[in-house]
This record gives C-alpha cells, sequence and structure tokens, in this order.
C-alpha cells in the first residue's frame, strides 16, 4: 500500500510514511488539525510545527487539539494518555509521534488489509464528515486517505 505525502504530493510505502497531527488552515475558516501523512524529507518540519504550536497552546491549538484528540480516539488507542487533560494528551501524543519517528499513528488510520471492514473505519470517516462543521478540512483528509488508496490499487497492478 502507498501513501501521498500531503506537503510533496509523492507516493511513498505506507511504512516509509510518518503520520501526525498537522495544523491545516482552510481560507475563511479557523484551522483544525488534521491526520497528516509525510514522507521522510517533510516529515521533521511538520513535526516541529506540531511541537511548537502545542507548546504554544493558544485558544486556536487548544480547540483544534481537542477535536483531534476525541475524533482519532486518542486515548482509547494510546492508553498511556487515558487519563491525560487534553493540554497533556496533546503534548504526550507530540512525544510518542516524535519517539516512534511518527509511526505511532500509522495503525490508527491504515489499518492491516482485511482489517478496514472490521474497524468500520471508513464507516467512523464518513459519519465524522457528515456530523462535523469542519467538513472541508475531513474532507480534505479523506482525499488524502483516498488517494493513498487509489495508488495503491494502481501500482499493484502495474
Ligand atoms: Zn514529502
Amino acid at each position: 500500500m502507498n501513501l501521498v505525502c500531503s506537503n510533496c504530493i509523492q507516493s511513498f510505502p505506507a511504512d516509509r510514511m510518518h503520520v501526525l497531527p498537522g495544523w491545516v488552515e482552510v481560507p475563511g475558516e479557523p484551522g483544525a488539525f488534521a491526520i497528516t501523512f509525510r514522507c521522510h524529507g517533510c516529515y521533521p518540519a511538520a513535526i516541529d510545527d506540531t511541537e511548537r504550536r502545542v507548546a504554544a497552546w493558544d485558544d486556536a491549538t487548544a480547540a483544534g487539539m481537542t477535536r483531534f484528540i476525541d475524533l482519532w480516539d486518542v486515548r482509547d488507542f494510546l492508553p498511556e494518555l487515558a487519563d491525560a487533560n487534553d493540554r497533556e494528551a496533546a503534548r504526550g501524543l507530540v512525544r510518542i509521534v516524535r519517539a516512534s519517528d511518527g509511526k505511532a499513528l500509522l495503525p490508527r488510520v491504515v489499518p492491516a488489509p482485511g482489517a478496514v471492514e472490521a474497524t468500520g473505519f471508513l464507516e467512523r470517516i464518513s459519519i465524522f464528515s457528515s456530523s462535523l462543521r469542519r467538513w472541508k478540512v475531513l474532507l480534505w483528509c479523506l482525499a488524502i486517505v483516498l488517494a493513498g488508496l487509489y495508488c495503491s490499487t494502481v501500482l499493484e497492478r502495474l
């Protein structure tokens, strides 16, 4: 399976990609954190940016991180953050992502083949995109995931 780096728009095998919460700004709306895929070259700057935002913890970051943590069930997926408040959970998330070299969230967003239906992953995404106001950001996320899936399908047929 291949994924597309959302910075340089190049395709790489999923196990070489890094996954992190990335700050996304859509014109006319406040920014938000979205699941972000980065290649080796683009990852360091991206995790630095996220860490800087979380360290500053302004109102927009706090709101964005709270939504991101809930949307992706971060407290369930990373049990060490289960009892953390939002700010602690956000710092812990950045620490865990960095310590894992951007791999900690990979199984959360790219289930093993065959596990997609079992986890209801696509169903979750479509439910969230229809119920949240941040639909533009979510559609952008979904487009990235689908672009990755499409690339992998095309490449596997070659
Ligand atoms: Zn890249």
